[in-house]
């Protein structure tokens, strides 16, 4: 489905970070225990999967998830004292049950502090899905909805495969903006407790009709990983210390992108280019370019309409009287008119750059950014065409 993006907003990238969490009525009910800091704890009952997984209590807030189920020991020494027999006999055979089935592919981890767990994980971009498996390492299973580097995502149309990943999924990661709105579909399909859902338009504070590429922003993933890691260590704090370390690790690796940028900012600012798309409007702004193409132009190939012709010869201006530096185009939304302006970029010689929506195969997010701003420079620098890094 197109996404029905009406302007393209700068990025509020001051705004706090806003995780939405989907959270359960039983997990919100009072209970019969007590907490650690006195306030009251019920048994709570989910059904998962058609087997019923019995958590012994539970706590107010999902974010005392973490904390509040430090140990089993704890827990049942906890129970067993201030608790009926029935709380008792639950805990028991929450235990049970989890040690028989549920562990140790929990789908979220209501830690039993006995052995690290591996949080099963969904992203609907496979860029959000690298961020995820770089940050869990072998703590996390991840799966990427939107994968294919030679397909346009606006159109993706979900299978019974991605809904069975994120049913199984006790973290979602989704870009949000109307890009990937197949995905709450998934999600209101397969309710479940305890599942916590990053939707990282949202949480970054862009509105819808803002630019959905939120990923080409050198801003955008650093954010992301530190929401992605504070969700891991609360469904594993286990390894919370592992994924501290792997956050580190990159933010760091970052670092040699995000200088990258701006050094072609320092060169290049102001400098006009040609685009098909907005996909890469974030990184231009990032690097200072000036985006000639008309934003009606960009939006009515985004939707997969055709441009008004007023546009068209506008675009096609640019590229015969030699006006912009570069032509930049969507490698994955080809159109019949994408193929007359590759041609007209090519007969005036000016460099042509592909630039992707999904993270093309043997690519991480970081040597995908890295390679595509090789690509602008060279074709700004040295008037060098790269259609495809991949
Ligand atoms: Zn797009």
């Amino acid at each position: 489905m197109p996404v029905t993006t009406t302007r393209i907003g700068r990025g509020r990238t001051g705004a706090a970070f806003r995780v939405c969490e989907e959270l359960p009525e039983p997990l919100l009910a009072p209970s019969g225990g007590t907490r650690g800091d006195g306030s009251p704890q019920t048994p709570a009952i989910h059904e998962a999967r058609g087997q019923t997984t019995r958590r012994a209590w539970a706590p107010r807030r999902l974010t005392d998830l973490g904390a509040a189920l430090a140990g089993l020991g704890t827990l049942l020494a906890a129970t067993v004292a201030v608790a009926s027999p029935w709380t008792a006999w639950t805990a028991w055979t929450a235990w049970t049950t989890r040690t028989t089935h549920a562990a140790p592919l929990t789908p979220y981890g209501v830690a039993t502090g006995r052995a690290p767990r591996v949080v099963r994980a969904v992203a609907a971009e496979n860029f959000y899905a690298d961020v995820v498996r770089q940050l869990g390492g072998s703590h996390v299973t991840v799966v990427g909805i939107i994968s294919n580097p030679s397909t346009d995502p606006h159109t993706y149309e979900s299978s019974t495969a991605d809904a069975e990943a994120v049913s199984a999924a006790g973290l979602v990661v989704r870009n949000g903006l109307g890009y990937d709105a197949f995905m709450q579909k998934l999600e209101a399909a397969s309710p479940r407790a305890g599942r916590t859902t990053i939707d990282v338009g949202a949480a970054l504070g862009y509105k819808t009709g803002d630019n959905p590429h939120l990923w080409y922003d050198p801003a955008t993933m650093p954010r992301v990983a530190a929401l992605v890691g504070a969700q891991l260590a609360r469904l594993d704090p286990a390894d919370k210390a592992t994924f501290a370390a792997n956050l580190r690790r990159f933010d760091a690796s970052l670092t040699p992108w995000i200088r990258h940028v701006a050094a072609l900012r320092a060169r290049y600012r102001g400098a006009p280019v040609a685009v098909t798309e907005p996909v890469f409007g974030y990184a231009a702004r990032a690097i200072g370019l000036t985006v000639a193409t008309p934003l009606s132009f960009q939006l009515a190939v985004q939707e997969g309409n055709d441009p008004s012709p007023q546009d068209v010869q506008a675009e096609k201006n640019l590229l015969s009287g030699n006006r912009v530096k570069v032509f930049l185009y969507n490698q994955q939304a080809v159109e019949p008119l994408t193929v007359q302006l590759l041609a007209l970029a090519r007969a005036r010689r000016i460099p042509i750059v592909g630039v992707y929506e999904s993270m093309p195969p043997a690519k991480t997010y970081q040597t995908w950014m890295e390679a595509e701003i090789g690509a602008l420079d060279r074709a700004l620098g040295r008037g060098i065409s790269t259609e495809k890094i991949a």
